[in-house]
């Protein structure tokens, strides 16, 4: 990229939002978990939605690539600028304004770069609740939740993000402003186009803003850990948690034995609340908007149905907010405990929810017979059919060596995922990681009708290109 460019650039959002030095452009190179690695020139920061149309418009002028950055907290690579390129990234970080909360109208707008935690808080100061809630929520943002559609812990009783989004405004790769802030339950007014920029990972636009929609606070609110023998007792609890529940049941989540052991040798502060050791553990989430007594009697009643049934082997119910944030804490530990284990070899799966347990068997079968001793820890979403499942080294092996498998395991994994009917991406998105198993996994007309609507969004092939699909050689601006 020419100086003479890179000035261009930097007059649209003035130097100081220009960044050009190493070290300066440093933090914007490399993705969370460090898997993947770019190069970049230059990172601008524009401060309104009228600068980033002047940015997409100069880009698509003179063939530039832009890649989108909300809080880089992604784990497929679709932050990270390309290797050995001249790709532009774009941090959405200073376009972080709540520009208004409606709690008649149940909605807030805000701005793509605000955190989630923020929105959260903002909904919560107008006494009503915003449920998307993941691990990353101190730094991911909005805009970056919606380009990936993020699901979280909540998906269960509100749906993923797509289901809390009611408008959108974007910016195009021409520059144009699309302004789709509509704050309508009900539209049905020709193609939707905000569904399309929704788990498009920035390959068709910039996400400005959105309108997002909000619930009321609930009144009661439970979680409880029941230690279970297996995948499939995990599953029949489920099941009744399902039925007694109803809409109140916000969130199931599976943990392993090994899981609560890494986290509680690496992440201070995590404790087993239970007595004895259990293979598998079940956290349960409740919430009820009539009352707090409502929400208690029902997991009472799961619990000590499960009990008596011998389905649970033990059960513990947070007897205060502090108690429900260590158990959630515990289970959003899981990730990062794995990371002083060693290698890991990940996978963000979904199966129908009845086939968790028969993939789960074969999966750790194949896993184990090519590396024998490998620690596989798979926990998740189990209400969603969403499981990561993720296989540690064998202890004491030689890292390199065992990540250096990490395609011969994704391929048996990801080939029962197939033979379940799952999804080899359930709520991370494709970024670099999984573009070229995304060709295997969706047939060929599919292939061909994204990157018909990546042509008609984006022709110059400018917004982040070799993302989700491999670079067309046809447009100019994406090899
Ligand atoms: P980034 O990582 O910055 O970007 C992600 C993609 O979106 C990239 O392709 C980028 O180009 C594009 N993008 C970002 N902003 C925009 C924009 N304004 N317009 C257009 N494109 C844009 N994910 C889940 O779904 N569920 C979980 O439970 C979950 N838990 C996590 C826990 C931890 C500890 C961590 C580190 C991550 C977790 N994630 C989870 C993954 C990650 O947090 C999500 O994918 C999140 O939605 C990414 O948001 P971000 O702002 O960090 O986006």
């Amino acid at each position: 990229m020419t100086p003479d460019l890179i000035a261009r650039f930097a007059d649209i959002t003035g130097p100081a939002h220009a960044l050009v030095t190493p070290q300066d452009i440093a933090p914007y190179l490399v993705e969370s978990r460090g898997l993947y690695h770019g190069s970049s020139p230059l990172v601008l920061r524009p401060g309104s939605v009228e600068e980033v149309s002047a940015i997409l418009a100069l880009a698509s002028e003179t063939g530039t690539a832009v890649v989108p950055q909300g809080g880089n907290t992604g784990h497929v690579g679709g932050a990270a600028p390309r290797e050995g390129q001249s790709d532009v990234v774009l941090s959405l970080a200073r376009l972080n304004r709540i520009r208004e909360v409606d709690p008649v109208g149940n909605v807030i707008v805000a701005d793509a770069g605000a955190v989630l935690a923020e929105i959260q808080r903002a909904a919560e100061a107008a006494d009503r609740l915003f449920p998307l809630s993941l691990g990353s929520e101190g730094s991911c943002q909005i805009g970056g939740n919606l380009s990936t559609n993020a699901g979280g812990t909540a998906v269960l009783a509100y749906g993923g993000v797509r289901q809390l989004c009611l408008g959108l405004e974007v910016v195009l790769p021409t520059g144009e402003i699309w302004n789709g802030l509509r704050r309508l339950r009900k539209d049905n007014t020709g193609y939707d186009l905000r569904d399309l920029f929704i788990g498009a990972e920035g390959t068709l636009g910039v996400i400005t803003g959105a309108v997002l929609r909000l619930f009321p606070r609930p009144l009661g609110h439970e979680v409880a850990l029941a230690g279970l023998k297996s995948p499939a007792d995990a599953l029949k609890l489920f099941e009744r948690a399902a039925e007694r529940c109803g809409m109140a049941l916000t969130g199931f989540e599976l943990m392993p034995r090994l899981g609560v052991d890494f986290t509680m040798r690496h992440i201070p502060g995590v404790r087993d609340p239970l007595a004895g050791r259990h293979d598998w553990y079940a956290l349960v989430d409740v919430s009820t908007s009539d009352s707090a007594e409502a929400a208690r009697r029902m997991i009472e009643v799961l619990l000590s149905e499960g009990i008596e049934t011998g389905l649970i082997e033990d059960a513990v119910i947070a007897e205060s907010e502090t108690q429900r944030q260590a158990l959630w804490h515990m289970r959003e530990s899981m990730s990062p405990a794995q990371k002083p284990e060693g290698g890991s070899i990940k996978h963000d799966v979904s199966v129908p929810v009845a086939s968790i347990p028969a993939f789960m068997a074969e999966a750790d079968a194949a896993v184990l017979a090519a590396i024998p001793g490998a620690r596989i820890c798979a926990f998740g979403h189990m209400g969603d059919g969403n499981i990561h499942y993720n296989v540690s080294q064998p202890v004491g092996a030689d890292t390199a060596a065992f990540v250096a498998r990490r395609r011969e395991i994704n391929a048996l994994v990801h080939g029962l995922v197939r033979k379940y009917e799952g999804s080899i991406s359930a709520e991370h998105g494709i970024g670099q990681m999984k573009r070229d198993e995304l060709a295997e996994v969706r047939a060929g007309i599919e292939i061909e009708l994204m990157r018909r609507v990546k042509r008609a969004f984006d022709p110059a092939g400018i917004m982040n290109p070799g993302k989700v699909l491999a670079q067309d050689r046809s447009t100019p601006g994406s090899g």
